[in-house]
């Protein structure tokens, strides 16, 4: 499932394809992907409009327009931007240059969602917390969405709300490089244990973004690799690169959890 490091990556590539570009041609085959509106309607309202920026808030991309129309992308669990022609398009897009942009979704939970200027800040204040790259993303902020909660920290860090962006992978990624359990209940962190978490997740996530994210084998992000430099996640019985120690895998939200239990504490 593409997180943080994996849209950046997207949004990076898609930059000099888009920006200054007009969409001649749009196409969306999949009445998923815009529903509850209808695909054609929304597929009408995107032609003829001229990009002008491309950026990303969490784990949405936004496709801004001169006309101030926004388009904002949600990749979910497989949704994608290939390169090279691929199985399972679920929408495509004619530029004013003559290339051609295709949207993959092999399991169709993406969504592309039209939103006028004044609407977005809205939609995304209530949906995403501060950016985890960004000056908003304070140890401060970290400890008071933390406080007083009895689910487990990796739970907790998982909450879009706390930090935009992070997912399954980096979130193990980063628990490992502070030093912190996943099962522990997040409001038991002392102030030092919230500043090494806020601290393994900007590195978390930055490592992956310089390694252009993570290629998992499933064909939805074909370009990353990050998955050679995991620490923990998926290395149920590998040894920790700190200390040696087996890795060991459990659930937290939900969701598998591979951590060390010697140096993560
Ligand atoms: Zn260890």
């Amino acid at each position: 499932m593409p997180e943080l490091p994996e849209v950046e990556t997207y949004r990076s590539a898609l930059e000099p394809r888009l920006v200054g570009r007009a969409f001649r041609r749009v196409a969306v085959h999949d009445p998923r992907l815009t529903r509850p509106r209808d695909p054609r309607e929304v597929a009408a309202e995107l032609e003829g409009e001229r990009v002008a920026s491309v950026e990303r808030r969490g784990k949405y991309l936004i496709v801004r327009f001169v006309s101030g129309l926004v388009l904002l992308v949600h990749l979910r669990m497989t949704g994608g931007f290939p390169v090279e022609p691929a199985s399972h398009e679920r929408a495509a897009i004619e530029l004013d240059d003559g290339a051609r942009l295709a949207y993959r979704d092999v399991r169709r939970f993406g969504t592309w969602v039209v939103l006028a200027p004044e609407e977005l800040d809205d939609y995304l204040a209530t949906r995403l917390g501060p950016e985890p790259l960004g000056s908003g993303f304070t140890a401060s902020f970290l400890r008071r969405r933390l406080e007083g909660r009895r689910a487990p920290v990796k739970a907790a860090v998982l909450d879009q709300r706390t930090v935009a962006g992070l997912g399954n992978i980096y979130a193990d990624e980063a628990l490992w490089h502070a030093q912190v359990h996943p099962l522990r209940p997040a409001g038991e962190l002392t102030a030092d244990e919230v500043g090494a978490l806020r601290r393994g997740i900007r590195r978390a996530l930055r490592n992956g973004i310089a390694r252009q994210g993570a290629d998992l084998g499933d064909g939805a992000y074909p370009s990353g690799s990050m998955q050679d430099e995991f620490a923990v996640y998926g290395k149920a019985g590998e040894p920790c690169p700190r200390c040696g120690t087996p890795i060991e895998k459990t659930r937290a939200g939900g969701r598998g959890t591979w951590y060390c239990g010697r140096c993560q504490t």
